[in-house]
């Protein structure tokens, strides 16, 4: 790693020569205002916030800008705040402001940079107001896209683009008319996105969220149970249900991410129609019955169909060493080859 001695706001700081001025006066707890940045995608310096002064005589895109040594960055300037300030107001001139009806309310960029650089309602009335309600795009099974609180970011573009390689999503029309949308403008169901949600967790305001999303108390720490990935999930409890879920950050088989099926598929947990005891079916129906009784039960039925009239299938939700014993059981016990798992299917 290169170092660099750079110079925030008169604060002498050392710092990785490889970051930009956004990132490293961010690592040092300086914020700069900032909506189309984040940290695991390629830097577009869209939202124009982030403008600092360098060196005393030239301004730049902070997220965009690499330090270097003996660098002399200013954040804050009365003609900095003045740009910033107009570029914020047309944001918010075009944007759906009901903080409190919106799910990223306290937890929102856009909330964020309006209360560092101020907003002025005086001058703010004086802006032509929106001329259109947009519909929320609710087509998804998992998430809604409401346009009106999008500020335009491209994070969720990107993020579609640079992680999960889908490219489902990308900006529409020009000027006023601009949109995030999927091929053709249709609903978000009928492009080819996965819904695997990553751009829902990036989103830095309101504009993608959670369908029926509750806040969680707490969250715990556990591992995926759909497949053999073994993706570390975070799981949001309150009122001791799951009422959302995360991708662990920085572990090492998922790095944070998730696929629709760890990130929307919990609801099963808390479902009445749960199985909770084993079940066999009698000619009145299906009844419950203890393990000990469903074992034999099993094991009977199995003993009567020894050889190619048996097959079984593994399962990735399985560990390693279980798939091992099933197989040893089907070749053994079962005496047949006939063992294949889920995975090829
Ligand atoms: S996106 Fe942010 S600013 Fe917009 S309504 Fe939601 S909380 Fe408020
Ligand atoms: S949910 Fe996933 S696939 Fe769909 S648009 Fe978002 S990032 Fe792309
Ligand atoms: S939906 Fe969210 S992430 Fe995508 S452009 Fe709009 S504000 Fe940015």
């Amino acid at each position: 790693m290169t170092i660099a001695t750079i110079t925030v706001n008169g604060l002498e700081l050392t710092v990785d020569s490889e970051l930009t001025i956004l990132q490293a006066s961010m690592k040092k707890g300086i914020y700069i205002p900032h909506l189309c940045h984040h940290n695991e995608l390629e830097p577009v310096g869209a939202c124009r916030l982030c403008l600092v002064e360098v060196d005393g005589n030239w301004k730049t895109l902070a997220c965009k800008t690499k330090v270097y040594d003996g660098m002399q960055v200013k954040t804050e300037t009365d003609e900095i705040n003045a740009i910033r300030k107009v570029a914020l107001e047309l944001l918010i001139a075009d944007h759906d402001t009901d903080c409190l009806a919106c799910a990223q309310n306290t937890n929102c960029a856009l909330q964020r940079v309006a209360d560092h650089i101020g907003v002025d309602t005086a001058r703010l009335a004086r802006m032509k107001p929106r001329e259109k309600v947009l519909p929320v795009d609710t087509s998804n099974p998992f998430f809604d896209f409401n346009p009106n609180r999008c500020v335009l970011c491209g994070i969720c573009v990107r993020t579609c683009d640079e992680i999960v390689n889908v490219n489902a999503i990308d900006f529409a029309y020009r000027g006023l008319g601009t949109k995030v949308a999927g091929f053709g403008d249709k609903p978000r169901l009928e492009s080819n996105c996965v819904s695997c949600g990553e751009c829902l967790v990036r989103c830095p305001v309101g504009a993608l969220t959670e369908k029926n999303y509750q806040r969680p108390v707490s969250y715990v720490k556990t591992v995926c149970s759909y497949c053999g990935c073994g993706c570390g999930l975070m799981l949001g409890v309150r009122n001791n249900r799951i009422v959302t879920a995360k991708g662990e950050p920085g572990n090492k088989a998922s790095d944070g991410k998730l696929c629709v099926k760890g990130r929307f598929g919990f609801k099963y947990v808390n479902s009445p129609e749960r199985l909770r005891h084993p079940l066999i079916k009698r000619e009145s129906g299906f009844v419950a019955v203890s393990w000990d009784e469903a074992l034999d039960y099993v094991a009977e039925k199995l003993a009567d169909s020894k050889g190619e009239s048996f097959a079984a299938i593994a399962s990735a939700k399985c560990t390693n060493e279980d798939n091992y014993v099933l197989q040893k059981f089907t070749r053994s016990v079962m005496q047949t080859n006939n063992i294949d798992h889920c995975a090829r299917l």
